[in-house]
């Protein structure tokens, strides 16, 4: 898998020729300074690249078509500290295929009350240059990040990063490949989705591969391999179970050695699966999967293709967060006036990155699938500010919800639930941001992330050019339900 420090962002600072050689020479020097000030700084998770300042409309041009063709490109950077005459950068713009922010600073942070002439305001007048930029990204309808603040602040550094890593998910998401076991779960449609649509607007392959082969694979893991694993097992996790069945953990482990395989070989970062499709299998994968979500990659159940992209995505645009990213269900809700509450687990899978405690393996049988109790790792999410998100297609386009959560740490024991669990307050309130997550569409799996924010979220959906809808502790249902009556409308005619 690719890290997302090796993606770099290009620094690109606008002028023309008018002001002279001189003045030129110092907005270069001024403009490196500035991408070499955010190269390092340690919120900023990519390389910042400065590129030779832009002053004709073939320089632009010709600097768009290089950041498309550049696959360590995720996305450029534009600073005006000058005037820097928009018609010039239409034909540009219109090639642009990456990620844009365009961020409005200048290079001094105060204005030099004695030194102040005509010559200084010539050379930091980001305030106007920046303002006819401006003009010309709304006049193109162009979907952009617009960032105001001085370069040095770290808040406004970490705004920079924040937008760097929705842009480093666009660039996954064009190249992610995910591998399913098996088709969505019958009859359900929430987890059913245009193929030919979600990789024309995202880029996601999605393909099948047979059960049989992974079952193959499974018979060929051999002792070594298992024996590395089993090691990573003990190490990581407490054991919980009788060791006399140690065979059944064991056979998990040879599912994620041989997924892990067929991924790689196959170029996935993500995979789904079915219990209604386990043919020659002995066991739902369980730890397996929950093993392979905290090695980075992506997972959904019953088939769920959408959710299992998405948890990928989030894992790599939050790559050195620790609050921890999952696959997640909402599943049952304790409904105490006043206090009410949403319980998230799975039948098996959540990724142990949400974990407040060092996680057991149990085994417990599974009470549908018809296969050996499997093993699986079983703790409590930890307590902090989050999100769930999902995306749903609408015939035509595809919308990706996002809520805001609060998680709690949980407030029963549930000595019998044999699975990972996590509890939250979606906002506003349970009741109303069930009411608004309903009304949307929006699915019974998400992604729950204490890392990736709604608004790193509202950044891929501009970038990816697909509907975003937010649920916040300000949702108002009246507002809501016209906002989607309004998006539906937008969106057929667009
Ligand atoms: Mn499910």
């Amino acid at each position: 898998m690719s890290s997302i420090k090796d993606y770099e962002f290009w620094f690109v600072t606008g002028s023309q020729f008018l002001y002279g050689e001189e003045t030129l020479k110092q907005v270069a020097k001024d403009s490196t300074a500035i991408a070499e000030a955010l190269n390092n700084s340690p919120v900023i998770p990519c390389k910042v690249v400065f590129k030779p300042v832009v002053k004709t409309a073939d320089e632009i041009t010709s600097i768009v078509k290089e950041a498309n063709y550049d696959d360590k490109c995720a996305g450029i950077i534009t600073f005006m500290h000058t005037f820097s005459p928009s018609k010039m950068w239409i034909n540009g713009l219109a090639l642009l295929q990456k990620p844009y922010c365009h961020f409005h600073t200048q290079f001094n942070r105060q204005i030099p009350d004695k030194e102040i002439d005509m010559d200084f305001m010539n050379l930091n007048q980001s305030a106007h240059g920046d303002r006819e930029h401006g003009f010309i990204g709304a006049r193109m309808r162009m979907g952009r990040k617009i960032i105001a603040g001085y370069w040095q602040d770290e808040d406004i550094q970490e705004k920079i990063g924040s937008w760097m890593r929705a842009a480093v998910g666009a660039a996954e998401s064009k190249k992610l490949k995910v591998m399913r076991f098996g088709d969505n779960m019958r009859e359900v449609a929430v987890t059913e989705g245009d193929k030919i649509e979600v990789q024309k607007k995202l880029g996601w392959q999605v393909n099948t591969w047979p059960v049989g082969q992974l079952v193959d694979y499974i018979s060929k893991v051999t002792d070594d391999e298992l024996k590395a694993l089993m090691d990573e097992y003990r190490s990581e996790y407490t054991f919980n179970f009788d060791e006399k069945d140690i065979e059944t953990l064991e056979y998990q482990a040879k599912c994620e050695i041989a997924i892990k395989k067929m991924m790689d070989e196959e170029g996935c970062q993500a995979f789904s699966n079915t219990f209604q499709d386990l043919w020659g299998m002995k066991q739902l994968p369980g730890i397996a999967s929950q093993h392979l979500m905290a090695k980075g990659y992506g997972y959904g159940g019953e088939g769920d293709w959408k959710v299992s992209a998405l948890t990928y995505l989030l894992k790599k645009m939050s790559e050195g967060k620790t609050g921890g990213t999952s696959f997640m269900e909402d599943y049952t809700y304790d409904l105490t006036k006043g206090n009410e509450l949403s319980l998230g687990a799975h039948m098996l899978e959540v990724c142990p990155s949400l974990a407040a405690d060092k996680p057991k393996i149990e085994i417990h049988p599974l009470g549908i699938g018809g296969k050996e109790p499997p093993a699986r790792l079983v703790f409590e999410g930890h307590e902090g500010k989050g999100i769930v998100t999902c995306l749903i297609d609408m015939g035509g386009r595809l919308r990706l919800i996002c809520q805001d959560i609060e998680c709690v740490k949980p407030i029963y024991e549930m000595p019998n639930l044999p699975v990972a669990r996590v509890m939250w307050k979606a906002m506003p309130d349970l009741l109303t941001g069930a009411e608004a997550w309903i009304l949307c569409g929006g699915a019974h799996h998400t992604v729950l992330s204490y890392d990736v924010t709604a608004e790193q979220l509202m950044d891929f959906a501009r970038i990816m050019d697909i509907e975003f809808v937010h649920i916040t502790k300000d949702t108002n249902l009246e507002e809501l339900e016209k906002e989607l009556f309004m998006l539906d409308v937008a969106w057929k005619l667009k």
